[in-house]
């Protein structure tokens, strides 16, 4: 099909967002509230590189002040644009409330290709980007709080933190003014991981689902599922790994330069140290070549997951996907045309806002981690131990049986940062899961589960609106 409207990202972000808001009760009024970012800040600023001046065209969009801070990643791309920014920030609004965290979306981009620059030029644009952010009061912990995007990590983060620190002398809780940072800079354990962990905590549940696996013609639960998954930077490769850990299996991979199958298996770490020393995801031993790397978003298989960039699947591909269930690690891989095919093929999209949640919900408590100032576990995890040693004791005694070694360490074991951080991010996605969930099956009319979280991210923005006492 190839009569796709040309729409825009946020056009496209408008249009499932339209399509959900006729299942909820909010007027008119309301609801293009939500739906228009409320500041979009278009900067342009000078870098030095090498000994030439570089105009550097970059933004900040908060696209919902119905809770502070905004918060959102901030991506280095050539593809950036205002348009995608601003579709990026409004997911942030979608994403959050889904997964109650209380803050209102943004997201920022710097418009570079982060392959062409040292580290040490890439810095110099980072910094020169917070000083913009901070002339305009556009980042700070109650104000606004960027993290990793595409292009960027926890190295950007602690720049961005360090600027940040340096203009605000003796501001008590200045580490609150980025999340994904370095755990050495007050980043909190688990944050790399835990979009990819989110995205397999999400799609665990619905794979758990007898119902819906069944409507599938799939068995129930991850385990023996063939998964493909496209994209293995952060979220692509964490997402493999945790599916290969719960006993799944890669059929396929993806990465701009190309893309591998094999109907064995493949070994996530092996690929990726096999393309670190080669140049290339392509020929990794006993997997076969596709021959155009966007062939593997066809390939035969349970799972896909598309992990990289935006609009992968459109009304061209769509009815080619041959996959029952698409997981959205990415944002927005899939545009509207794509849904609507898929949906009539019976495929369950899984969608983005909710299913990549994991990253904003681990920030979340990165952010709590430095409002608070302690780290998570440090006041319970020694008293824990020791109360656990003592009712293992009392156990052993009044059975007169001893339990194992391994056994008696996993009881004992009180809780690390880790530890907790990933419980919260389960319950997180347990519960957001189930009310989606409940939504879209309570109306048999919402078309497809991405209609069904906006129905839910539109329902708790606009009470928030409400409860504020704006609107009447
Ligand atoms: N960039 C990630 C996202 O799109 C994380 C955002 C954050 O942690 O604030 O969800």
């Amino acid at each position: 099909m190839s009569s796709e409207k040309p729409y825009s990202f946020f056009q496209s972000v408008e249009r499932s967002f339209d399509k959900a808001a006729i299942f909820t009760e909010w007027d008119a009024g309301i609801l293009e509230q939500i739906k228009q970012c409320n500041s979009v800040y278009q900067m342009r600023f000078p870098v030095k590189i090498g000994d030439k001046v570089e105009t550097i065209e970059a933004y900040r969009v908060q696209h919902s002040h119905h809770k502070t801070p905004c918060k959102g990643g901030i991506r280095f791309s050539m593809a950036v644009n205002q348009d995608e920014v601003m579709a990026l920030a409004a997911l942030m609004t979608y994403k959050c409330a889904i997964v109650n965290v209380p803050f209102g979306g943004g997201k920022g981009g710097i418009k570079i290709d982060p392959k062409k620059y040292s580290a040490y030029e890439l810095e110099k644009i980072t910094r020169r980007y917070t000083a913009e952010l901070i002339k305009k009061n556009f980042i700070g912990p109650g104000t606004d709080v960027p993290a990793p995007d595409y292009g960027t990590g926890a190295r950007e983060m602690a720049w961005i933190l360090d600027t940040y620190v340096a203009m605000h002398p003796g501001e008590i809780d200045a580490a609150g003014c980025v999340t994904g940072k370095p755990v050495s800079q007050g980043g909190v354990r688990g944050r790399t991981e835990a979009t990819g962990l989110g995205v397999f905590y999400g799609l665990r549940e619905v794979c758990n689902m007898k119902a819906v696996m069944d409507k599938l013609g799939l068995t129930t639960g991850v385990e023996g599922k063939r998964v493909c998954v496209q994209g293995l930077g952060n979220v692509g490769y964490h997402s493999a790994l945790f599916f290969q850990q719960a006993g799944a299996k890669i059929v396929g991979l993806a990465e701009y330069e190309g893309a591998i199958w094999s109907n064995d298996g493949l070994d996530i770490d092996a690929v990726v140290k096999h393309r670190k020393s080669s140049g290339s995801i392509n020929d990794f031993e006993g997997a076969t070549n596709f021959e155009k790397s966007e062939d593997a978003l066809e390939m035969d298989c349970d799972i896909l997951i598309p992990a990289a960039l935006e609009n992968v699947i459109n009304g061209e591909n769509a009815s080619r996907i041959k996959a029952k269930i698409i997981g959205e690690g990415a944002n927005g891989p899939l545009t509207p045309d794509a849904d609507e095919i898929l949906a009539l093929k019976g495929a369950i999209v899984v969608p983005d806002m909710y299913l990549n949640a994991g990253g904003v919900t681990v920030s979340y408590f990165e952010w709590l981690k430095n409002l608070s100032h302690v780290r998570y576990g440090r006041m319970e995890k020694r008293f824990t131990e020791n109360m656990n040693h003592h009712i293992l004791g009392q156990i052993e005694e009044l059975t007169n049986k001893k339990v194992s070694t391994a056994e008696r360490e996993f009881i004992m074991h009180g809780a690390d940062e880790v530890d907790l951080v990933r419980s919260g991010l389960e319950e997180t996605m347990i519960t957001a899961t189930k009310e989606i969930m409940d939504i879209w099956h309570a109306n048999p009319n919402i078309p497809d589960m991405r209609t069904a979280a906006y129905v839910c991210a539109i329902n708790k923005v606009a009470t928030s609106y409400a409860e504020l006492g704006i609107f009447p």
